[in-house]
């Protein structure tokens, strides 16, 4: 048996989706363990190409089980759409490969109008939420004002929970915000529409993976965005609302039995960065433009947003190997330099006259400068590329670079977005 976690190094957008559906042939159950439907999971396989925002991208493997553990938020309306959207692909969706945890957090209508709400407060001072509810639901969920996917089980005490919450929440969004409140009536009639099709796929997922663990299964914990967005240890206070790190896969997904075996950290060829907070090796010029078009359009998959671009930050990526404690790097887009003369590689930071390779906190992160170092480009398309040998030389004189730098071996380079477009080292 072997427990395996995919999580990101960076700002999120790495391609964890794309790692998750090609290991998910090796594992018997793939888990989220945090985060919401603000996720962007790409996924091209056989069925087409997809947009995954709460499932798990195992959900196209037949056999797999597929686990919305109970560090995840879920928005029901969401969930019962995205099963749709996935079913109408032909990808059988049942109470047999789908478990949502009754432990996770319910992120309602209220949540999405508070995110837009605060937002639009914030004005030129956004966080860049995808405005999908997830900080309000994960910040009730701390304040102990959430409720349990598994109430939905026993409605009458969920009814008095909602009602309580309501008349709070209510008191927020009207006199904070000025916005509209929302009746009892409206909230639990979309408890009963989405929470009635959610019902058949809830158990106590903890005690799901620890079978597993006794039956020898396979388990991939896919993680959601990327180290430096961790409410704990990112660029704090344009995070995510949850814990995308491996040491939080175990709580965030219920797998206490075990250790983790393997932890693979996907890191991008090159940096990119949705939505606000301070992004070094930031480019507005043609290089990052090129950037973004050449990797198929680099525009976040929840939100649309363009993608801000880069060039690779070892700085920061060091610092997300550290905090993710990866085993193995999965390096993509590495087709995506191709033909650029010459490839910067930031090494360092410029901070108030001194050379730091440490990756500050966030007030310094707006004062830095990089340092880079440069490396020779490639110019022949890698696209259809198997072999690690068969790559051109300055291609394989990145990827060493990097591994010499990060300190760990990369064992998958991904070369395109598609399922076979891959490298295994
Ligand atoms: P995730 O949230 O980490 O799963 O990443 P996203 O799905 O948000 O973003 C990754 C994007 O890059 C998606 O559009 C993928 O289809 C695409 N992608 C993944 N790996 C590669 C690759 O090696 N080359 C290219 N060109 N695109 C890739």
């Amino acid at each position: 048996m072997m427990i395996t976690a995919i999580v990101g190094v960076n700002w999120g957008d790495e391609g964890k989706g794309r790692m998750v559906d090609l290991l998910s042939a090796e594992h018997d159950v793939v888990v989220r363990f945090q985060g919401g439907n603000n996720a962007g999971h790409t996924i091209i396989n056989d069925y087409g190409k997809f947009a995954l925002n709460l499932l798990p991208s195992g959900i196209f493997r037949p056999g797999v089980v597929n686990v919305l553990g109970p560090g995840t938020v879920i928005d029901l309306e969401h969930l019962a759409k995205e099963i749709e959207y996935v079913r109408a692909c032909g990808i059988t969706i049942n109470t047999g490969n789908l478990k949502v945890s009754d432990r996770a957090i319910i992120c309602f209508p209220f949540h999405r109008d508070q995110d837009r709400l605060e937002e639009e407060r914030l004005v030129g001072k956004k966080y860049g939420s995808t405005v999908r509810g997830i900080a309000p639901v994960y910040g009730d969920k701390y304040l102990k004002k959430g409720i349990q996917v598994g109430e939905l089980l026993y409605p009458k005490y969920m009814a008095d929970r909602v009602s309580d919450l309501l008349e709070w929440k209510n008191a927020v969004l009207t006199s904070v915000y000025g916005g509209e409140p929302h009746t009892l009536e409206a909230t639990l009639s979309w408890l009963k529409e989405y929470g009635g099709k959610a019902r058949n796929f809830i158990c106590d997922t903890r005690k799901l993976l620890e079978e597993a663990v006794i039956e020898d299964k396979n388990i991939l914990l896919e993680g959601q965005l990327g180290a430096l967005r961790d409410i704990h240890y990112g660029i704090y206070p344009m995070t995510t609302s949850s814990s995308p790190l491996t040491a939080f896969a175990p709580i965030g997904a219920g797998l206490f039995s075990r250790p983790i075996d393997n932890v693979i950290g996907v890191v991008k060829a090159f940096s990119t960065c949705v939505g606000e907070g301070p992004f070094v090796t930031e480019l507005d010029d043609d290089v990052g433009l090129r950037l973004r078009e050449k990797g198929g359009g680099e525009y976040g998959a929840a939100t649309g947003r363009p993608r801000r671009t880069g060039h690779l930050d070892l700085v920061a990526s060091e610092f997300g190997m550290q905090v993710q404690q990866v085993d193995e790097i999965a390096l993509t887009k590495l087709d995506v330099l191709s033909s650029e003369p010459v490839l910067k590689v930031c090494v360092g930071y410029e901070i108030r006259g001194n050379i730091e390779t440490e990756f500050p906190l966030t007030p310094l992160l707006y004062e830095a400068k990089p340092v880079y170092e440069e490396l020779p480009g490639w110019d022949e398309d890698i696209t259809g590329i198997r072999t690690y040998d068969g790559l051109p030389v300055n291609a394989q004189l990145y990827v060493e670079y990097i591994e010499e730098h990060l300190g760990k071996p990369v064992c998958y380079i991904s070369v395109g977005p598609q399922r076979e477009e891959i490298i295994v080292r």
